[in-house]
């Protein structure tokens, strides 16, 4: 890593808890490769901390910082700017400092879209199936819009937070329970799962059995954002079936290049952060 001196600055990743984040070491690994005088550190932050912790990165001259859950949406009121995709989205996860004050935006939109630019699918042709509608599932939805797909499912468990999810948006997405799954599998092209089924420990879960998996078309997509471990069962299933999988690794590495690229304002080392995030899972 680099050597911290005097003249180091700031930046770093809020959440609760975020001792398993990796995102030091992607962005540090980046840091040292260009010889930034910058260090990326954790700070756990509780909820009710949030405005002395932002007080005092604005009184030691933090430069920029990641946000993670829980605070997602609960910075959103300290900042004096945020981006329209973001404001959209109603979650920031990056923040910089600017003579206005903090600004915000989201760079997982296009961490979840960089692997999909690589396929070459007509997506204004395509249904989309999500599975979830918590935090990470809003920024496939308006990863889903930015690719300007034909339509959007979302599928859930409970028809209250679907319900909530779905007026949320100004674009339309339409809702499902659980249950309603297999009806909508034989006409999507791109499969999502945004839950944490299948996440380690619970390695032998999936979303979707096999069954149901063979009913979606020749050249379908299946996309786990689930990075440990990597393949999920989702991905094994979908790759017995001749499927195109995808995991969410590079989602994490490109929300985390996007991030840096706005703290250092030049081009980052995307392999860098590739290769330390793969060697640390
Ligand atoms: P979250 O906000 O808690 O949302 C999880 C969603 O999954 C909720 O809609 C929840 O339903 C649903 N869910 C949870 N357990 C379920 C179950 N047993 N059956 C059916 N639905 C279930 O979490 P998140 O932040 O979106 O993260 C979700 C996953 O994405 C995690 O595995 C995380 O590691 C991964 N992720 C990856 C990246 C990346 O860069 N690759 C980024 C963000 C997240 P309810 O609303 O009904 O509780």
């Amino acid at each position: 890593m680099h050597e911290i001196q005097g003249t180091t600055r700031l930046l770093g990743i809020i959440g609760d808890p975020i001792k398993h984040s990796r995102s030091p070491i992607m962005q540090n690994a980046a840091l040292s490769h260009l010889g930034a005088d910058y260090v990326y550190v954790p700070f756990p932050v509780k909820q009710e901390q949030l405005g002395i912790v932002l007080e005092g990165f604005q009184a030691v001259g933090v430069v920029g910082f990641n946000v993670t859950i829980p605070h997602k949406q609960a910075i959103m009121p300290y900042l004096s700017q945020i981006s329209p995709l973001a404001q959209a989205m109603g979650a920031v996860n990056t923040v910089w400092r600017t003579e206005r004050g903090w600004e915000g935006t989201n760079t997982d939109v296009l961490g979840f879209i960089a692997p999909l630019k690589e396929e070459r699918q007509k997506w204004s042709e395509s249904q989309v199936v999500i599975l979830g509608n918590g935090g990470s599932a809003r920024a496939v939805v308006a990863g889903c819009f930015e690719l300007g797909v034909k339509q959007v499912h979302v599928v859930g468990r409970n028809l209250e937070r679907l319900q909530a999810f779905q007026q949320s948006w100004s674009d339309p997405v339409i809702v499902h329970l659980w249950h309603e799954l297999p009806e909508l599998l034989s006409e999507t092209t791109l499969l999502v799962n945004t839950t944490p089924i299948g996440m380690s420990p619970h390695v032998n879960a999936t979303p979707v059995e096999q069954e149901l998996l063979a009913q979606l078309p020749k050249g379908a997509i299946v996309y786990d954002l689930i990075y440990n471990p990597r393949p999920t069962q989702l991905l094994k299933l979908g790759r017995s079936l001749d499927l195109f999988t995808i995991d969410g690794t590079e989602m994490l590495v490109q929300q985390g290049a996007a991030a840096l690229q706005i703290w250092l304002d030049e081009p980052v080392p995307v392999g860098v952060m590739r290769r330390a995030l793969l060697d640390a899972l």
